[in-house]
């Protein structure tokens, strides 16, 4: 198929390449120049590579960004024609997402909402697992592109449901996660050592797929990021206002932010959202030491 897939970060780049090496037609663009994907034709605005396309496909920081790559000067928009499809991998807010989809529906475009977990491994080796919101015949036609890009593909419903599951999926992660790093941090405090604590932990019921893979980074003291804490942030707020705009209180996720903006005030933005550990180290005075560290 042809492809305009804008936004090569971290996960955009492998899932680009992932598409060409496919055998799909790519066309690329990234807002600050000197990112390539091999095999890969390149565009100088989102406007451009959209030009021809069959699929425009996104995955760029936040809402702002989506919007602008949309509807912004040089944007996807007047590019767009009947029958093309917009595919959004980005985690934005769900309302926005509706009223992307309305503007795109405009000009006769489908709009998918197709947010992804698996972070950046499961990119690398199109392992994604993308929850899906959107038409169900829209949805059929992309599967040869989900195929070269993830393992699964869960349709959540209607446009923004797949926004609203992501959503979901993160509050979790981000508590799961912070339970994690809490309880290595009394550990450290307490002298029971990590590295044999977390063999019981992945023994016992308290056993996730967070700490299966976050464990072995953190005990090798690794916090380049895989997930940037800064948006693992943007996440929790998109939670908060989505809960908010259907009056829930969610009181433990709004203390895990509170943890999330210090330790972005501490300089750890750009690190991986287990750097909320080094705050939580930093209050007890303590450092949760693995044996590859
Ligand atoms: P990233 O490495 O920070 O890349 C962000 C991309 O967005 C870059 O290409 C950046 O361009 C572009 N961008 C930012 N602001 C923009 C704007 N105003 N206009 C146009 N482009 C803009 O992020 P990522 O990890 O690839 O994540 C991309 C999306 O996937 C995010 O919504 C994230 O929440 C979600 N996600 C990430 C993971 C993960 O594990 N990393 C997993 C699931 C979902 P520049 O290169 O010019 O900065």
């Amino acid at each position: 198929m042809r492809v305009a897939f804008l936004g090569l970060g971290i996960m955009g780049q492998s899932m680009a390449n992932n598409l060409v090496k496919a055998g799909h037609e790519v066309t690329v663009w990234n807002r600050s120049t000197g990112k390539q994907v091999e095999g890969a034709r390149a565009a100088a605005t989102p406007a451009e590579a959209a030009q021809r396309a069959e699929v425009v496909w996104m995955a760029v920081s936040d809402t702002p960004a989506v919007e602008s790559v949309l509807f912004g000067p040089d944007g996807v928009e007047p590019s767009l024609t009947e029958g093309m499809i917009v595919v959004d991998s980005s985690t934005i807010s769900p309302s926005a997402t509706c009223k992307f989809a309305e503007r795109v529906a405009r000009k006769g475009a489908h709009y998918v909402d197709s947010p992804m977990t698996g972070s950046k491994v499961a990119a690398e080796n199109g392992t994604l697992l993308f929850m899906v919101g959107g038409e169900e015949h829209t949805i059929e036609r992309l599967k040869p592109l989900y195929a070269a890009m993830g393992k699964k593909i869960f349709r959540m419903g209607e446009v923004g449901k797949g926004q609203s599951t992501k959503l979901v999926m993160n509050l979790q992660i981000a508590l799961i996660y912070e339970g994690f790093a809490e309880a290595l941090t009394l550990a450290a405090k307490l002298g029971v050592d990590a590295e044999q604590l977390i063999p019981l932990v992945n023994a016992s019921m308290v056993k996730s797929g967070v700490v299966e893979y976050k464990a072995p980074f953190v005990l090798g003291r690794d916090f380049s990021a895989n997930f940037p804490l800064r948006l693992m942030r943007k996440d929790i707020r998109l939670a908060l206002d989505a809960a908010k705009e259907v009056r829930v209180k969610l009181p433990a996720l709004e203390t895990v932010e509170e943890v999330y903006d210090l330790a972005i005030e501490d300089g750890h933005a750009d690190l991986d959202y287990a750097a909320t550990l080094l705050l939580l180290e930093k209050w007890a005075g303590v450092e949760v030491k693995g044996q590859a560290a």
